[in-house]
């Protein structure tokens, strides 16, 4: 480890990544560290402090720490994919809401995909999650005991939300879902909760004018899971915020906007190449 830092000092990171892209062979050369692909390859995260670069969607992470597999009121799924690593932040929120979910009598939390160990952009499934700073939790209020790994691949949970998407289902979506959301919302350092709009406005009906369905965003699939972000941490200057989310509860026509037929349509692509992630990422790509 000594001699390859040592080396690496000498030879710089480009020659690394270099030397890397020799050693590895013509598949990982040609593979761009902007494709989803070629991070997914990447199986540890970098050694050192934790990083934050760029923003949830364009950004990777350097020093990413681990959320262990289980723990007092959770349980991650589908460890298979090695996506549960994220900031030292991420990791406590999860670890905390988990303990507040506990004491409030809800079953384990069942932690989908964090971040992958060096962040960056996935082959598939996520457009963010690039920075250690988002987690997918499912909004599965069943009570499954401690389940096995191989349970935690093979599980599943249907969408909480009416097939015409207007509201999420009365007869499945509880007031225990409502509880675990406006936990993860007013819980510290958080910056927005991503769910279906359908689900949101099940949530204005209740809730409406409460302060922390600010924080409660509107999006597209989330019918079974929530999208929880945080925001930058302290002490990470090249970590990039999302605009806050405009005032009010959002309970307004800016959630009808969601039934509408434009809504539907996939939103067109920007014109121009794909923006490129920041070059501070480079170094974390390359890293050994
Ligand atoms: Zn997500």
């Amino acid at each position: 480890m000594e001699l390859a830092r040592r080396r690496g000092f000498r030879l710089g990171r480009g020659a690394i990544a270099l030397l890397l892209s020799l050693a590895l062979g013509p598949a990982w050369a040609s593979a761009q560290p902007s494709s989803g692909e070629a991070w997914a390859r990447h199986t540890a995260p970098t050694p050192g402090p934790t990083r934050v670069i760029g923003t949830a969607s364009l950004g990777c992470l350097a020093g990413a720490v681990p959320l262990p597999p289980e723990g007092p009121g959770w349980q991650a799924v589908r460890l298979s994919r090695n996506r549960h690593w994220g900031t030292p932040e991420l990791v406590r929120f999860i670890q905390e809401l988990a303990a507040r979910a506990q004491a409030e009598g809800l079953p384990d939390l069942l932690i989908g995909d964090m971040s992958q160990p060096r962040g960056g952009p996935m082959p598939w499934g996520h457009a963010s999650h690039q920075t250690g700073l988002d987690v997918d939790i499912w909004l599965d209020l069943r009570r499954h005991g401690v389940l096995s790994r191989a349970a935690r691949e093979e599980i599943t949970f249907p969408s909480l939300v009416l097939p015409d998407h207007s509201a999420a289902d009365p007869a499945r979506f509880t007031e225990g879902h409502a509880r675990l959301i406006r936990l993860a919302a007013t819980a510290a350092g958080v910056d927005r909760v991503l769910v279906h709009h359908g689900i949101k406005r099940s949530l204005c009906a209740a809730y409406r004018g409460e302060e922390w369905l600010r924080r409660v965003r509107p999006w597209r699939g989330h019918d079974s899971h929530m999208h929880v972000r945080l925001r930058c941490p302290a002490g990470q200057p090249d970590c990039r915020d999302a605009p806050p989310p405009p005032p009010g509860d959002g309970c307004d026509a800016s959630l009808e906007w969601w039934l509408t037929e434009e809504a539907q349509r996939p939103p067109p692509r920007p014109p121009g190449p794909p923006p490129s992630l920041p070059p501070a990422c480079a170094a974390v790509f390359a890293a050994p």
